[in-house]
């Protein structure tokens, strides 16, 4: 039987949908949703999408994450859309909240600048948390430990086109471990020291650095200045091995004792991204040109054949990927 937190809502087979259902056939991953009570509407919005566009099919697994417990409203909705099975965690205080060590006087002063700077989620601590909850601790979590890939999801984003490939299994044959639909720049002001510990962590640990890494994406001058490119972590279809692995570890525990998730607001966007261009070959990273996704204010819409093929709800015209403030053309040119 399974611990009280596990609802098991498995669906019957559906040999009729001709897909690949066979559960025998299942990677090793799971959806991963950190979520407050309060995002419940927003949550059901998404899983809706997911559902309908690719999991009633496949029947993977997913693990919701808060910093509180869940209540029994947001278990029992969530559970009653869901044809797999699912998991309820609380993150330990420990993964979540501003360590001690962080001076407080320094860290209420970067807040009130930012918030004075009209910085987004400027002023809030929570937000911080989350952000270094992301880039640090999300895959130590006790429900995560038993899988390796997972999809993440956020409340209110949009699947726009039917799945009707298993993208865990295409990212292992593949060779792939980190995957993106939306790619732009970071707002400065978030992360003014991040990229100079960044060039100070490679000096120290060149042998981190992957051969063929995707520096070219992320700076247009070999390295001396950061361009600001990141991918958009909102969507994540990515291997938690890597995350795990010593240089991501180590690159991560270098940036977090320099306190800049508190001081300033770094996300776990470049977070994530900088360690996937340095610490992974570019061609482990792959961009899924097929998957509609939309987080507000933003789509990537599949064009041409795809757009036919997924069934796509959204507008091909709307594609944020040659916006001016995309950065797809400084991924493009690293191919
Ligand atoms: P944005 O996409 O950067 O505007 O930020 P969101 O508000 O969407 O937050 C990012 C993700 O973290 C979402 O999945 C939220 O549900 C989640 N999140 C943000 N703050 C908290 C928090 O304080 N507690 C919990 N449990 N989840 C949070
Ligand atoms: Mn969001």
């Amino acid at each position: 039987t399974n611990p009280p937190h596990v609802v098991n809502t498995t669906s019957p087979p559906l040999a009729h949908t001709g897909l690949p259902i066979d559960p025998a056939l299942r990677m090793n991953a799971t959806f991963v949703v950190l979520a407050r009570n309060g995002d419940l509407d927003g949550i059901i919005k998404s899983i809706g999408d997911m559902e309908d566009r690719f999991n009633k099919k496949f029947g993977y697994p997913y693990t919701f994450l808060n910093d509180e417990p869940f209540s029994d409203e947001f278990k029992n909705r969530v559970s009653n859309i869901i044809s797999s099975d699912v998991e309820f965690g609380l993150i330990p205080k420990e993964h979540w909240v501003q360590p001690d060590w962080i001076d407080e006087d320094k860290a209420t002063k970067g807040r009130e600048q930012m918030k004075a700077d009209k910085v987004i989620y400027g002023g809030s601590v929570s937000y911080r948390n989350m952000c270094r909850f992301n880039s640090g601790f999300f895959f130590r979590h006790d429900l995560l430990q038993k899988y390796k890939w997972y999809w993440r999801i956020e409340p209110d984003v949009h699947f726009h086109c039917d799945l009707d490939y298993d993208p865990f299994k295409f990212m292992q044959d593949e060779g792939k471990v980190y995957g993106f639909t939306i790619t732009m720049y970071e707002f400065i002001k978030t992360i003014p020291t991040l990229w100079g510990h960044v060039t100070d962590f490679i000096k120290q640990n060149p042998h981190h650095l992957a051969k063929n890494n995707a520096m070219g994406y992320m700076s247009d001058d070999g390295g001396k200045t950061y361009n600001k490119c990141h991918f958009w972590s909102n969507f994540e279809i990515a291997d938690m091995d890597f995350w795990r692995s010593d240089a991501y570890m180590e690159f991560f525990n270098y940036l977090d004792e320099k306190g800049g998730f508190y001081y300033e607001r770094w996300g776990d966007a470049p977070v994530h991204s900088i360690g996937a261009a340095l610490f992974l070959q570019k061609d482990q990273i792959h961009f899924f040109e097929d998957i509609g996704y939309e987080h507000n204010p933003y789509v990537h819409c599949p064009q041409g054949e795809l757009w036919k093929k997924g069934r796509c709800a959204c507008n091909k015209a709307k594609s944020f990927d040659y916006d001016g403030y995309s950065c797809k053309r400084q991924w493009d040119r690293i191919q």
